[in-house]
C-alpha cells in the first residue's frame, strides 16, 4: 500500500501474505488475516499448523522473510518486541509463563512496564481485579501456590496490564476443566466489551467457531478458510473433518 493512502479504519491489524522460517524450516506460507476493533478473532489449527508463530510474529519474536504487517496503518513488522508491545499489542503465550516465585501483585506488575502502560499501572491493576477477583484476594500470595485455572488468569491479567488495543492469546483453555474454560470465554467478552480485540488460538474447532466473531483455519502452515463463524459451521468441510457429518 502506498505511504500516502491511510488505512481504512475499520483495520486493526492487517497480516498480508507473509512466509516466516524457523532457520531453514518454513513455518508460514503465505499467511493472510484481516482484524477489525472490537471483534474476536480465532485462530484454529492442529498441533504444528504455525498458529504460535503466527502470533510470535505479530508480536515481533519472529519476522517475516516476505509480506508485511500492518497495526493502525503502521508496518510494524521489522519493530522488535519492546516497541510492539508499546504501539498497543499483548501477547499471552503458550503454557501460563508466569514467574512462579513472584507474587500475584508481582507478577501482575511487570506486565506494565512497557512505556505506555506505566502511567496507568493503577487503572490497569484495578481493571484486572476486576475482571479477575481471585487475583486480588490472592495478591499477596507467590504465583506458584495457584491452581493452572488461577494461573491462566494471572497470565491474562499481566497482558492487560500492558494496557493493549489487542490482545494475543496462545490456548487459554489447553489442560483446563470445561467449567474454567466457560468462565475464560466469557470474561474474554467481557474484556471486548471494554474496548480490546482478542484473536486467540485454539485447538478446539467447537468452542472457537462457538466463542469468536470470524475464524481462520490453518494447516500444515497456511490458512485453509477463513470466514464469519456461522457461515464456517455450514461448511460441508468444516462438518466433515471437524465435527464428524
Ligand atoms: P502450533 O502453534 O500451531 O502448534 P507452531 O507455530 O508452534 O505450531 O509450529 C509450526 C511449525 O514450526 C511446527 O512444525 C514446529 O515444529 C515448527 N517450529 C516452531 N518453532 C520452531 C523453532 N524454534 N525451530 C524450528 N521449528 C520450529
Ligand atoms: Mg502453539
Amino acid at each position: 500500500m502506498a505511504s500516502s493512502q491511510k488505512m481504512p479504519e475499520e483495520t486493526l491489524l492487517k497480516v498480508s501474505h507473509i512466509d516466516v522460517f524457523h532457520g531453514s524450516f518454513q513455518a508460514l506460507w503465505d499467511v493472510s488475516l484481516t482484524i477489525r476493533p472490537g471483534e474476536i478473532v480465532a485462530i484454529i489449527g492442529a498441533n504444528g499448523s504455525g498458529k504460535s508463530t503466527l502470533l510470535d510474529t505479530i508480536s515481533g519474536l519472529v519476522h517475516p522473510a516476505k509480506g508485511s504487517i500492518e497495526f493502525e496503518g503502521k508496518d510494524i513488522s521489522a519493530l522488535e518486541p519492546f516497541h510492539i508491545v508499546d504501539l498497543g499489542i499483548s501477547q499471552v503465550p503458550e503454557g501460563r509463563r508466569v514467574f512462579p516465585d513472584l507474587t500475584v501483585l508481582e507478577n501482575l506488575i511487570i506486565g506494565s512496564y512497557n512505556r505506555k502502560a506505566r502511567s496507568k499501572r493503577e487503572q490497569n491493576l484495578q481493571r484486572a481485579y476486576h475482571l479477575f477477583p481471585v487475583l486480588k484476594e490472592r495478591k499477596s500470595q507467590l504465583a506458584k501456590t495457584l491452581s493452572g485455572g488461577e494461573q491462566q488468569m494471572l497470565s491474562l491479567g499481566r497482558g492487560l496490564m500492558s494496557d493493549p488495543k489487542l490482545i494475543l492469546l496462545d490456548e487459554m483453555s489447553l489442560g483446563l476443566a470445561p467449567i474454567l474454560i466457560n468462565e475464560l470465554y466469557r470474561i474474554l467478552r467481557e474484556i471486548r466489551d471494554r474496548g480490546i480485540t482478542i484473536l486467540f488460538v485454539e485447538q478446539n474447532v467447537r468452542r472457537s467457531l462457538t466463542e469468536a466473531d470470524r475464524a481462520y483455519i490453518m494447516e500444515v502452515g497456511r490458512v485453509v478458510l477463513s470466514g464469519d463463524v456461522a457461515k464456517l459451521r455450514e461448511e460441508e468441510r468444516v462438518k466433515k473433518a471437524y465435527f464428524g457429518a
